[in-house]
Parts: C-alpha cells; structure tokens; sequence
C-alpha cells in the first residue's frame, strides 16, 4: 500500500475520466448557451455565515457536513457545500440587478461535503448549476426544467425521471408544516432516531429519509395547503410546460434539503444508479437575495452531480462519440535522425489546420529501435507512423506508414502536411 492515498471521500480524476468529464461539461456549456445563461466562477470558500443564513442553521448540510476553518486572521470560512449561496452573494455584490433586467448564469465546480461516502456520494464533489435571477413568472421555472431535461437528453443518460413540487411560500407553507408535525407527532414510535431529532427542527426532512418515508404514506401532502398565487403559479409552470415537451411526474412528497426553496422544487433521478438515485435538483428561492442583504429579487436555480451523472451515462454505455481524432507517431531510425524526428513532431503540432482537421502527433522516443517505436504507436492508438531515417533526411523525405494496413510511402517532407490533409478528407473523420 502507497504511504499516500487521497484522502477519504475524494477521489482523482484520470485521464481517461477526464476526458468524459470534459465531454460532459462541453454538451452543458452549449445547453446553457443555447438557453442565454451565461458563466460565472466564484470562490470555493465563502465566509460561515454565508452559508447559515442561506442554507439554513437547522440544515444537515451546515449542522453536521461543511468544512469549517479559521484563516489566520481569525475569520470564520466554510468550504462551499453547494454553489447557490455563492453566486447569490456575488449578484449582490456586483449589484447585477442594476445592470441586467435579468441574469441568468451557471457554474462548473467543486462542492464539499463532510458526508459519509459512497458509492456516488463524496467529500468533495463536483456540480454543474444554473441561476436565474429577475424572473418571477412560471414561465422562468418552466424553461429551467425544460433546459435541465434538454441536458440529460443531450447526455444521453437512461430512464431519467424529472419529479416536481411546490413547497408553497411564508404564507401557506406554516400551515402544512403545523398539519406535518402533528401527524409525526402522533407517528413519533415509528421514527429512526435521526427523525425523532430532526422533526422539530426541519420536519419536511422526515418526508424524505430513505427509512422512515415508506412509513409515512398517509402524512398529509403539501398540495392541499397551497395559497391560491402558489397553487395558479405551479398550474402555470405545468402547462408552459406540456406546452414545450416537457416530460414530468408530480411528486408531492419531494422535499429539498435546503431551507432557501419557495414555491417549485424539482429532482432528477434515474434508475441507473443504486441508492443515490438522485442527479439533479433545484428550484425557486424567491425570498434567499434579500435575506442576504439584495434586493428583493426572484430566482431560481439548480444543480447537478457531476461524478453522479457520468455513472449514469457509463451504466448504459452511453459513452462520449469519438472526437474525430487521428494519431500519427513520429519515429526516427539512427542517431542523426532523432533530433530531426523531434523538430518535426513540433513543428506538426503547431500547424493549426492540422489540428483543425483532428490530427495530433506523438513521438519521444527516438532514440529506442524503430520496431520499439512502433509498438509504442500501437499501444497508443495511432493511426499512422511518419519515420525519418538516415536516407530520408539525405533525399529530404519522410515514409510515412499505415499501421492498419502496413502499406507505406516516401513522400518529399514538404508533401508531408498536404498528405495529412488528404488522408482523412473532411466527412470522412471516422474511417480509422
Ligand atoms: P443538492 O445540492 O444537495 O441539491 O445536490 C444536487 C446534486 O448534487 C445531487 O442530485 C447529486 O447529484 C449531487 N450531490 C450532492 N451531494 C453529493 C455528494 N456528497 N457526492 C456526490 N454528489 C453529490
């Protein structure tokens, strides 16, 4: 066993991952583009309190699952543990309610959470997420399920499931919350003892505990308490909804774990994965911007798992499409050659319509024996070799060899880069 590990909870991302993470990332930043969001990059730490006023004290997230530190002047920093609480502090601010009538931006980051880990549940965690801000209308919540939806179609992930809800507001959310206490009151001896602690202070929470839930099937549901503005505000987002394809259940049980959520909760789930079935999540927080000292201001927002949504899109073997990529190695044969064969791989590397037609070049080891080389490109999944040996630097060539095929040709070093072009004519990217 190495001396070093990651530590608990974390993991590393290896090439081969990160490359489906890139792929992930690049299909969200065209989905957001396409839907006017634009992005934006805020610190990972953010001051304690950020994160109690916003998240809420009683939450599981800032009771019992953020990295807190004292910097050395003595100030009190969290890790963020999501990427809301953040971007709302810098809209405030950078006072972007004055310069846009409405602002919509996303973010690709690291979260941290002092959770227990899992299989697809870590310490340290990416999320890729929206926020919309300015837009009180269903229409808002409508177009950020519809781009959320868009998204995991793109990634082509299986059996997604988008769940929707309405906590309601201020006004008629106390009164299902006194009708919920009541009912787990009277229900307290079927608890687990998390729940029997968490009732009193975060009592939707108890609808959504994996154990005790199941137990719960008659509490009362939040539908029957919404207000008239709540209740015609989710009809609208419904229909605006229907309107333009989306594809959604009603889950009147769905809660969120954030105590920041008015009106439209959402999650997306998918039966591709085990227990931590859930992707995505989100919804309005209508009243978060001026809790934390803005404008009044509407605003919604969501967020997904990155590491999450990529085992969903793996258990499928939805994997990325090639990228169109061809691998040529350069080898060189004799000693003079080496420094010739590593001029050429440069200088092939900077030819940028090369690298427009997909082309990328490898190469290093010069100095071992040519059938070493060409096991190396092998192993390395080139396509072609181009060799330069003694004779060709004489005659000013280069042979160049297909390693599919093994048929091979000297060519003057100037034809070289025009024969590249050629070989995979544009539309034909794929017949390696
Ligand atoms: P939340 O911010 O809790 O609403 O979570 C949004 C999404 O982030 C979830 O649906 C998960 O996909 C992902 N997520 C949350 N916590 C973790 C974690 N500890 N590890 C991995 N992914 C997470």
């Amino acid at each position: 066993m190495p001396s070093y590990q990651a530590p608990r909870g974390t993991k590393d991302v290896l090439p081969s991952e990160a490359k489906r993470f890139q792929r992930l990332e690049a299909i969200a930043r065209d989905v957001f583009r396409a839907f006017g969001f634009e992005e934006i990059r805020t610190p990972t730490f953010e001051s304690l309190e950020l994160f109690q006023r916003s998240l809420g004290e009683t939450t599981d997230v800032v009771q019992k699952e953020m990295y807190v530190f004292e910097d050395r002047g003595g100030r009190s920093l969290a890790l963020r543990p999501e990427g809301t609480a953040g971007v709302v502090r810098a809209y405030v601010e950078h006072h972007l309610s004055q310069t846009r009538p409405f602002c919509k931006l996303f973010y690709v980051g690291p979260m941290f959470r002092a959770e227990r880990p899992q299989a697809g549940r870590y310490r340290e965690f990416w999320q890729i997420g929206a926020e919309s801000f300015g837009n009180a209308s269903p229409s808002a919540d409508a177009e950020l399920l519809l781009l959320v939806q868009t998204l995991y179609d793109r990634l082509r992930v299986p059996d997604t499931q988008l769940r929707i809800n309405s906590l309601g507001c201020s006004d008629c959310r106390p009164k299902y919350l006194g009708a919920l206490l009541a009912f787990i009151h009277s229900h307290l001896e079927l608890l687990c003892d998390d729940c029997k602690r968490r009732a009193e202070r975060n009592p939707l929470r108890v609808l959504d505990c994996k154990t005790d839930a199941p137990k719960l099937a008659d509490a009362p549901t939040i539908d029957a308490y919404w207000d008239d503005a709540c209740r015609a505000h989710f009809e609208k987002t419904q229909d605006y909804l229907r309107r333009a394809g989306g594809r959604f259940v009603f889950a009147p049980r769905l809660v969120r774990g954030l105590d920041y959520y008015t009106r439209t909760v959402f999650e997306v789930t998918t039966t591709a994965l085990g227990a931590q079935d859930a992707l995505a999540a989100g919804g309005r927080y209508d009243t978060l911007v001026k809790q934390i000292g803005g404008p009044d201001t509407p605003a919604l927002g969501f967020a997904l798992g990155a590491e999450r949504t990529l085992i969903a899109m793996d258990s499928a073997g939805a994997l990325p499409a090639k990228n169109g990529n061809h691998l040529a190695y350069i080898a060189a044969l004799g000693d003079a050659a080496a420094p010739v064969g590593f001029e050429l791989l440069q200088s092939l590397r900077q030819d940028r319509a090369l690298a427009d037609r997909g082309w990328l070049f490898e190469g290093g080891f010069f100095e071992k024996k040519l059938g070493a080389q060409l096991t190396i490109a092998n192993r390395l999944g080139a396509t072609d070799a181009v060799i330069v040996g003694d004779d060709e630097i004489k005659r000013n060539e280069v042979t160049i060899k297909s390693l599919a095929s093994g048929a091979q040709e000297t060519l003057a070093k100037d034809r070289l880069t025009a024969h590249l072009m050629d070989r995979y004519a544009q539309g034909d990217m794929d017949q390696s």
